[in-house]
């Protein structure tokens, strides 16, 4: 399956920010571009598709509406066309639950015509004579390879699972991620202890979860996390505003150090879970007082620092896979040791460059780590117009770079710059506040000498 033909641009993997980018390139006339994915079909992190949780953005979040509240991919085009649009309106809840949005994202997939499943992206080489680049990979239903050539390329591959150095090099690691939740739920809970790491969204999500049937299943449930408290993430309207194009361009200017001490410092609004899930988590403990529920352990200050493998025969699990874990306790110093019979790391994800790109590293800048250093318009190549990398953003770009509700924005610019047209305009100023007073307000620059 070698095709000659040269497209526009080639991207490659389809989650929502890719798929945002199908959807608004094919109202563009005369662009020619594919959209290449490994999977067999389209599927927003299913491991953590738990029933009845919800997005942490609203609706207006969906692939289109916010470059573009008129276009036909939108999440109430898809109500109206599924004949629900009513039901949307009277159930007046901004927030879809996440197995929604996955149907929603189906659905707009199954109205493209060039989105290619089963392709896995093996090599990107640059071909000089052509000035194209060349996508190589295997056709995995009918194991051939496959051949793409494109004048620019939009990577979307999206984050790989971060797993405490602890776990590692044994790969079980990456099976106790929170991103195989459901597909171990079975398994954990025929355990007689599990223990969930982590007091961010995903981890609050799967102890709820478990919660719930821990009654019914008999195990005991322990959630930890290193963090000082379970908290809640930082929603106020104005702390909201860093989630914009105009943060977004002002965090983009400022140095690395800088740029290190404020992700540090926002933590309490990327990291936590939602107020209405610690909430209903609260009620469902108090309301269980009375109940036999297996004891539950919610402990703060935790930090995970060893795992061994628990093959004595006193173990607290049924399962072979027992555990112990080790922490070390944030505030007080002591050592901790308990044993598990099933763990879930919810440990979060991290980017890292694929294998794929080493052909082009050459045309791309990367910082001394081997990260991709990228320019305020997503680019990543020397010429600063050819490859395009989503979702990696968060060292250059800060908090708007996987954040949903900017999609749109990083969509609109990358088709800006691939096409030379201004065909999704963007607003000139999205925030209240002046992240950094312009010309017009009449603060006027006196040079550093504060100290950041
Ligand atoms: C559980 C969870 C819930 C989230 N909820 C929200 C939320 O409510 N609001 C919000 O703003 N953000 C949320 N996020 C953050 C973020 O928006 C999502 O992670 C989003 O899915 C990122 O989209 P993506 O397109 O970058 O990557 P992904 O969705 O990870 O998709 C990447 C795609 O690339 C494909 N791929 C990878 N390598 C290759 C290859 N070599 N060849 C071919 N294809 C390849 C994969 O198969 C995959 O389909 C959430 C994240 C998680 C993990």
């Amino acid at each position: 399956m070698y095709n000659d033909a040269i497209y526009d641009f080639v991207a490659v993997g389809v989650g929502p920010f890719n798929l945002g980018l199908a959807c608004l390139s094919s109202a563009v006339t005369d662009l020619r571009c594919v959209f290449l994915d490994r999977e067999e079909e389209f599927n927003w992190h299913p491991g953590m598709l738990i029933e009845g949780v919800t997005l942490q953005s609203p609706f207006l979040a969906d692939l289109v509406s916010m470059a573009d509240p008129t276009n036909p991919f939108s999440y109430l085009n898809y109500r109206k066309q599924q004949g629900s649009l009513f039901n949307f309106f009277v159930r007046e809840n901004f927030y879809l639950e996440r197995q929604e949005y996955n149907r929603y994202c189906r659905w707009a997939v199954s109205r493209l015509d060039n989105i290619r499943f089963n392709h896995q992206i093996e090599q990107v080489v640059y071909d000089p004579d052509q000035r194209v680049y060349r996508v190589t990979g295997t056709e995995t239903k009918q194991n051939k390879s496959f051949s793409f050539l494109a004048k620019k390329l939009v990577v979307g591959v999206g984050m790989k699972p971060r797993v405490p150095d602890c776990f590692r090099p044994a790969s079980r690691g990456i099976e106790l991620h929170s991103s195989r939740y459901l597909k171990n739920k079975p398994e954990l809970q025929k355990q007689k202890k599990i223990t969930v790491i982590g007091g961010g969204q995903s981890g609050a999500e799967i102890f709820y979860d478990l919660l719930k049937d821990s009654e019914k299943f008999g195990y005991q449930l322990d959630w930890v996390t290193r963090a000082p408290r379970f908290f809640q993430m930082e929603t106020a309207k104005l702390t909201l505003e860093i989630l914009c194009g105009d943060y977004g361009t002002y965090f983009h200017g400022l140095d690395k150090p800088t740029k290190q001490k404020i992700i540090e410092e926002q933590k309490s609004v990327y990291c936590g879970a939602n107020q209405s899930l610690l909430d209903e988590i609260y009620d469902f403990l108090d309301a269980s007082r009375h109940s036999n529920l297996p004891q539950v352990q919610l402990m703060p200050c935790m930090n995970l620092i060893n795992v061994k493998q628990n093959n004595s025969d006193n173990k607290s699990a049924d399962s072979t896979n027992g555990y112990f874990l080790q922490f070390a306790h944030t505030q007080t110093g002591e050592r901790y040791q308990t044993d598990t019979g099933g763990v879930v790391l919810s440990s979060g994800h991290l980017y890292e460059v694929p294998s794929f790109m080493e052909g082009v590293f050459d045309r791309i800048e990367r910082d001394e780590q081997g990260k991709y250093l990228q320019k305020e318009n997503w680019s990543v190549d020397i010429h600063g117009r050819e490859i395009f990398i989503q979702n990696a953003g968060f060292e250059s770009h800060g908090l708007i770079n996987q954040d949903l509700g900017m999609s749109c924005y990083r969509n609109s610019r990358i088709l800006r710059e691939i096409t030379g047209q201004d065909i999704y305009s963007i607003e000139n100023r999205f925030a209240f506040q002046s992240f950094e007073p312009g010309k017009e307000s009449g603060w006027n620059p006196m040079g550093s000498g504060v100290p950041r």
